[in-house]
Parts: C-alpha cells; sequence; structure tokens
C-alpha cells in the first residue's frame, strides 16, 4: 500500500469520499486519488515520490507552470505584511485597474473569492438590472455550484452521474431555462416561450467542463444579436477561458463583447479568487454604490490579490505565451488526432489552444449529449494506462486537458509517446 492509499484510508472517516472537491476522486476510474505533495514546471509530484507530467495544472490557475518564482516571491512578499485587513488595499486598486484597462469590455470589476461566487453573484446583478428572473444556461456547461446553476450541469456532476443535486428546492431552479450548446433556436424558441422573463443568457464561450466543446462558427455572435435584440444580457462564464484563450480571453480570441464577464481560476494565480464584471452601468448597482447586495469577509484578499496580478502581468508583458500555448496546443492535441486516425481507435479530438480532450466515441462532439455518448469504461483504462506511464490527467472523461507556459517539447513528446502505446494496445 502506497501513501496515498493511506492518506486516503484516513480521509474518508472525516472528509465525505475523502475529498474537498468531488472532480479530485477517482470513484469513476476505480482507483485511489494520487495525494500530491508538491509541484514544480509541467511536472507533480505525489506523497510517494512519483513524478508526474501535469496536466490538470490545478484546473486552469497554473497557466505558467506550477511554483513560478516571480509569483511566489509576490506571495511571501504580501504575506509579510499581513494575511489578511478585511479593509480596503492598494493591492485591490492595482488589480481592479489592471482589468479594466486591459480588458475592453470590463468597465469595473468586483472581487471575490471563487468561480462559483462570481458566476452566482453575476446572476444576481443580471437580475437586479434588468428586472426579469428568468436565465437561460446550456446543458453541459458547468457555472459552479450554487443552487440556481446546478441544472443539467457539467464537470463532476456527469462523472458522478449525479442528476441535478439533492438538496436543491425546486423554487431555487424553476427560472433557470435550459438550452442547447451549439444551437442557436434552441435559445430562440425559450425567449419566445418567455417574452420579457428573461434577464441573461450564461455560456462557456468554450465549454470546458464536458470535455471540451468549440462554439460553432456562429453561435457566440448569434447569442450576442440574440440578447442585444431581446434586452437581455449576455453573460460568458471565462471561469477557465478568461486569460488562457487570449489575454482577454474568448471574448477577444471570437471577437464577441459580452456585457458581463466572470473569472476565476487563472485571475488567483493559484489563490482562492474569482471576479465578475462588465460594463458600467450594469456594475453601478453593486453594493455599497447600488442596490444588489453581495459581499465577502475575504475578498481582495492581499495575498491572493499579490498572486493574482503577478500572474496577470506576466502573461500581459509577454503576449508570445499565447501563441506559444497555441503552437504546443496544435502539437500535442493535433498529433493526438493524426494518431487516432492512424489507429483508427474510436476517439474524437477536440481542442482549442492549450484546451484539448479526447472522448471516446467516434461521433463529433457538439453538445452534452454528444459528450454522453462517450464510452467512460473506455476512458477509465486510458486513464489508468496513462498514469502508470506518469502522465497525471483529469480523472474524468468529462474535463479538459490544460497546457501551461512550462510544457516543452520534451513532454509533449513524452505524452504523445505513451499515447501511441496505448492507441497500440486498442488497435
Ligand atoms: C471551475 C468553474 C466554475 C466554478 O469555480 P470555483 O472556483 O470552482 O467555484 C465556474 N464556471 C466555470 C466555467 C468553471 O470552469
Amino acid at each position: 500500500m502506497g501513501r496515498s492509499e493511506e492518506l486516503m484510508e484516513r480521509a474518508v472517516k472525516y472528509i465525505p469520499g475523502g475529498v474537498n472537491s468531488p472532480v479530485r476522486a477517482y470513484g469513476s476510474v476505480g482507483m485511489t486519488p494520487r495525494f500530491i505533495q508538491g509541484a514544480t514546471g509541467p511536472y507533480i509530484f505525489d506523497v510517494d515520490g512519483t513524478k508526474y507530467i501535469d496536466y490538470i495544472c490545478s484546473w486552469g490557475p497554473m497557466i505558467l507552470g506550477h511554483n513560478n518564482q516571480r509569483v511566489l516571491k509576490k506571495v511571501v512578499r504580501a504575506c509579510e505584511d499581513g494575511l489578511s485587513f478585511g479593509a480596503a488595499t492598494e493591492a485591490e486598486v492595482e488589480m481592479a485597474e489592471f482589468i479594466c484597462e486591459n480588458i475592453p469590455h470590463v468597465e469595473m470589476v468586483r472581487m471575490v473569492n471563487s468561480g462559483t461566487e462570481a458566476v452566482m453573484s453575476a446572476i444576481r446583478v443580471a437580475r437586479g438590472f434588468t428586472g426579469r428572473n428568468k436565465i437561460i444556461k446550456f446543458s453541459g456547461c458547468y457555472h459552479g455550484h450554487s443552487d440556481c446553476l446546478l441544472v443539467d450541469a457539467g464537470s463532476g456532476l456527469m462523472t458522478a452521474g449525479i442528476p441535478g443535486s439533492a438538496g436543491v428546492p425546486e423554487g431555487c431552479t424553476a427560472d433557470t431555462l435550459t438550452a442547447t450548446y451549439n444551437d442557436l433556436k434552441s435559445v430562440e424558441k425559450l425567449f419566445e416561450a418567455n417574452p420579457g422573463k428573461i434577464a441573461a443568457v450564461i455560456v462557456e464561450p468554450v465549454a470546458a467542463n464536458m470535455g471540451v466543446v468549440l462554439p460553432g462558427e456562429h453561435f457566440l455572435s448569434g447569442l450576442r444579436d440574440i440578447c442585444t435584440g431581446e434586452g437581455a444580457l449576455l453573460i460568458f462564464d471565462e471561469v477557465i477561458t478568461g486569460f488562457r484563450l487570449a489575454f482577454g480571453g474568448a471574448a477577444e480570441y471570437f471577437g464577441v463583447r459580452p456585457d458581463l464577464v466572470t473569472y476565476g481560476k487563472i485571475i488567483g494565480g493559484g489563490m482562492p479568487v474569482g471576479a465578475y464584471g462588465g460594463r458600467r452601468e450594469i456594475m453601478e448597482l453593486v453594493a455599497p454604490l447600488g442596490p444588489v447586495y453581495q459581499a465577502g469577509t475575504l475578498s481582495g484578499n492581499p495575498v491572493a490579490m499579490a498572486a493574482g496580478l503577478e500572474q496577470l502581468k506576466i502573461l500581459k508583458e509577454t503576449p508570445d505565451y499565447y501563441t506559444e500555448l497555441e503552437e504546443k496546443g496544435r502539437k500535442l492535441y493535433g498529433a493526438m488526432e493524426e494518431l487516432i486516425r492512424r489507429y483508427n481507435v474510436p476517439c474524437t479530438m477536440n481542442y482549442i489552444g492549450s484546451l484539448g480532450s479526447v472522448f471516446f466515441t467516434e461521433h463529433r462532439v457538439t453538445n452534452y449529449a454528444e459528450a454522453k455518448m462517450a464510452d467512460t469504461e473506455a476512458f477509465a483504462k486510458y486513464f489508468r494506462f496513462m498514469l502508470e506511464r506518469h502522465i497525471h490527467l483529469a480523472p474524468s472523461q468529462f474535463e479538459a486537458m490544460f497546457l501551461s507556459e512550462a510544457h516543452g517539447n520534451g513532454q509533449i513528446e513524452e505524452t504523445l509517446e505513451a499515447f501511441e502505446d496505448y492507441l497500440k494496445t486498442q488497435a
């Protein structure tokens, strides 16, 4: 029995399922999770000292790779000044200025502590602004675990096979309408059936919580047009795509301007941070300026701001990183796609920039229903094979692979070799 197995035995006694977030459990791949001791660059080390090439990257935040020294130094310096004051700090002003000066569709921003909080608050302000209650989300999109958004959500809910969640009263989800990703007609129909009642459409501009699913050519601009025509707000949940697809996220990448945007993951540089922002006239409704209440004891925490801001500054200073991430994505995911074809294994590769996933189905995957056709047992076998070869993937068919700036040709080649060897066992 390894140290991970020992720790899991202790963990399950006092932590539900042994983990503090369901996506960390290895249930769907029939294993015990690796307990992690540390990480550096593209590598992560478990408590038995085994080194893996990491494609989880903390589910996105570690876009510069693990343990970036510049970020670390800023964090240590901030710690020396004090961990939390519950009062206004210069770091928060710098963060807000930096975001608003560099992202054209964000005119005002509010910091929170997680992606869940960011989305929950953005929905509240959208409702406050429009005076309408209903929202449209897409099946398979995950927007955190707040009550009203746990409807046909992807991520851990898909893996665990939980249809929504127990403990969410019907009243909480009654105003949540669900449309089909990449299907504008399904959105139009909901607007027709609920005239003047829909406050906002929220979407992951690239879906990355049902595996990676790309928006079709006119999907995002079509949503923009529908929302504008109906007087509803368009919310881009950029908790994964923000500062990843481009510095300005998917909005910049696809040239579509949302009214509100939510951030998390990368914006904290590894610390628990989220943010929501957008058009000034909407954000001016947030308390204490306006009547939409939203608060947080640790929001804008100085240590978290230090980590997040330094990571964002590095990304902004080095626009080449985004071209490099695109190239690495093509190198890794493009080659995986090629290998799948060569060995004629029933898999489909979806990827964009540094995000990618292998779906264990030969059919194309453009929405939730198609994603769910994937063979999760085949995925589990693949996952175990890759872990054995020291490739650390998300333990679920329905999560993305994340590349970081620290991943180089060596790691990509090693990953491709392991992937080819896996395909050989299937061909
Ligand atoms: C991770 C994620 C969230 C939730 O963020 P947390 O920090 O886990 O609360 C929301 N939306 C999207 C698109 C995400 O990927």
